[in-house]
Parts: C-alpha cells; sequence; structure tokens
C-alpha cells in the first residue's frame, strides 16, 4: 500500500464494531492510527480507542441516509486522500463507498456480495471467532485482543452510579434484551430472585421496560442501568461486575472487551458461529441437540416454529449452576 492515512468503514451493529478492534489494533501497529467510519450509536466506542485516530460518523438511516448522504460522506472521504480502505462489513453500500471516494486499495472479504469493487480480495475463514475472521483480513501478524478503551470519566460515572444506589461489589451485571426477540432468555426475573448478591440490570433506553420488570424481581437488591448510561459507562459497570449473564449481544462483547467473565445463555444462535465468548472466563448455556439451532445468522423477531424452545427450554437452574461455576475477577478499578 502506499504511503497515507488508512480507513476502516464498519457500520455493522454494536457488537461487531467490538470485534473488530482486533483488526483495528494491528492495523494500527503497521501504518498508525486509523480512521474508522461507523455508525453514530457506535462511535462511542471507538473514539478513545489508541487504534483510531478519528471517528467519522455516518448515520445512513437518519440524518445522512438516501444518495444525498453518500455523495457528503463519499466527497469528505475523498478529500482526506486515504491510501487504502479495510471493509469488514460486507455490504454493497460499505464498498460502495470506498469506490466512490475514490480510495486506490480497497481490502475486503472475497465471498462478500460486492467482492468486484474490492482491489484485493481476502479469503474469510470459515471456522473461528469473528474477531479473529475480522483480522484476517489485515493478513498474517500477532493477534490483539478484543479491547474497549474506557476513560477515567467513564469509570467515574459508573463508581458514582453505584454509590448513589448503595451497591457495593463483588455484584452481577445482567443484560436481558437484544434487539432480535429470540435471542431473550425468558429467565433473568427468576435468575435475579435467586442471585445473592447485588444486581446491575444493562440496556438501552429500549429495554427500559424490561430491564425494570427484571430489576423489580429483587426489590432494593437489583437495579436497573437501562438508558441511564453510555455504552461506555455502561462497559465500565461490567468491568466492575464480578460478572455478567448476558444473551448472545453487544454486553457480551463488551464483557470480553473489558476482560470481565460472563455466562452467555444462547438460542437460536449457537457459539460456533463466531460470536461466543473468549477464552477461559467465559461459560455458554445453551439448548444442545435441538435440531432447529441454528435457525438464522442473528436469530428471528419471533421463532418460526412458534415454541421458542431454544430459550423457553433453559431453566434458570442450569444459568444459577453456570454463574456459581464461574470464576470471577476482582475489579480492577
Ligand atoms: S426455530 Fe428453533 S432455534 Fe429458531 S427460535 Fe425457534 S426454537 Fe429457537
Amino acid at each position: 500500500m502506499r504511503p497515507g492515512p488508512v480507513l476502516v468503514i464498519q457500520t455493522a451493529f454494536l457488537g461487531d464494531v467490538v470485534l473488530t478492534t482486533p483488526l483495528l489494533s494491528r492495523l494500527a501497529a503497521r501504518f498508525g492510527p486509523v480512521d474508522v467510519v461507523t455508525t453514530p450509536a457506535a462511535a462511542e466506542l471507538l473514539e478513545t480507542h489508541p487504534a483510531v485516530r478519528r471517528v467519522i460518523r455516518y448515520d445512513k438511516r437518519g440524518a445522512d441516509r438516501g444518495i444525498g448522504g453518500f455523495r457528503r460522506l463519499a466527497e469528505r472521504l475523498a478529500d482526506t486522500r486515504y491510501a487504502g480502505v479495510y471493509l469488514p462489513h460486507r455490504s454493497w453500500r460499505s464498498a460502495a463507498l470506498a469506490f466512490s471516494a475514490h480510495i486506490p486499495d480497497r481490502i475486503g472479504f472475497a465471498d462478500s456480495p460486492a467482492a468486484l469493487l474490492y482491489t484485493e480480495r481476502v479469503a474469510r475463514p470459515r471456522g473461528g471467532h469473528e474477531s479473529a475472521r475480522l483480522l484476517a483480513l489485515a493478513g498474517a501478524g500477532p493477534s490483539p485482543e478484543v479491547t474497549l478503551a474506557l476513560t477515567e470519566a467513564d469509570r467515574a460515572a459508573a463508581a458514582a452510579w453505584l454509590k448513589a444506589r448503595g451497591i457495593a461489589t463483588p455484584f452481577v451485571a445482567v443484560a436481558p434484551g437484544s434487539i432480535w426477540g429470540t435471542k431473550r432468555w425468558p429467565g433473568y426475573a427468576e435468575l435475579v430472585a435467586r442471585l445473592d448478591r447485588p444486581v446491575v440490570v444493562l440496556g438501552s433506553a429500549a429495554d427500559g421496560e424490561l430491564a425494570a420488570t427484571v430489576a423489580a424481581a429483587a426489590p432494593g437488591r437489583a437495579h436497573s442501568a437501562a438508558g441511564a448510561l453510555s455504552l461506555r459507562e455502561s462497559a465500565a459497570i461490567i468491568e466492575r461486575a464480578a460478572l455478567l449473564v448476558t444473551n448472545d449481544s453487544a454486553p457480551l462483547h463488551f464483557a470480553t472487551g473489558v476482560g470481565t467473565p460472563v455466562v452467555a445463555v444462547f438460542g437460536p444462535t449457537t457459539p460456533s458461529q463466531g460470536f461466543g465468548p473468549i477464552g477461559r472466563a467465559g461459560s455458554v448455556v445453551q439448548h444442545t441437540g435441538l435440531w432447529c439451532r441454528p435457525c438464522s445468522p442473528h436469530g428471528p423477531a419471533s421463532c418460526p416454529l412458534g415454541h421458542h424452545a431454544c430459550m423457553q427450554g433453559i431453566g434458570v437452574e442450569r444459568v444459577l449452576a453456570a454463574v456459581t461455576a464461574t470464576p470471577t475477577t476482582a475489579p480492577a478499578h
């Protein structure tokens, strides 16, 4: 690649953005900190990362939607005269953006539907964790970890939120939400009622009702933070937690990024699809032997078979046992 700044376009979901951090770290080690085009929602996850020079927000479903927003961003990117762009998100829009911005080297996966717009096509590994598959885009080299760069302000905000509610460590964090309905394990309220430790229920503002219901299972001992904290502040709560119980959703990858043990409840998806916990400090609870799993890459909004047995069939005893068996870590902050 010729000398010059390097760009990464990653406008996928929050978890995908977190799992792109090893790729960003390897590229930064090779070229210096890179610029990243991402969604407004994911921007805060990257803007403090040492591998990132600048975050460029692309509100593809809002202010920048349509051909006008696309053109404006393409022109802005062209002005920077990037030497090359990496495209972990296999979308036509990302590829067209890189092409329209006249970035000479465009590196993406060979199995992308938009591969004809790339100048270098990399074979996407069939197996392994998604973070490692994305890392393959940068060729051979060291394997940096999934990392979130929290600031002292993030940690102070999380600590203040905990202190205001009298929540002492060790506490358990739970994240009962998911964009996809079938990924939500329905047993969180019962789990929270039966835990013997303080609990923080995490989620977005959209998860507020669900989180309030879960927290109400243990009045005074469980507290909902849904919608009250930024993503990095929520990650700072996870960092201080003894462990996180979550579905196959973005908070799982936040826990990976801050080094907190995790119990992950998988329903319509399976860890073999590449999005499970990484390392020894993670365990998975799932309904093995169910012929219909996995039924989609993300998990459908509702069960196509009507019974949702992949989640309904996971009793709270199994998750409690996993919580008990998971080694916890003392919070570093
Ligand atoms: S089809 Fe099977 S895997 Fe998919 S949601 Fe229904 S029970 Fe779960």
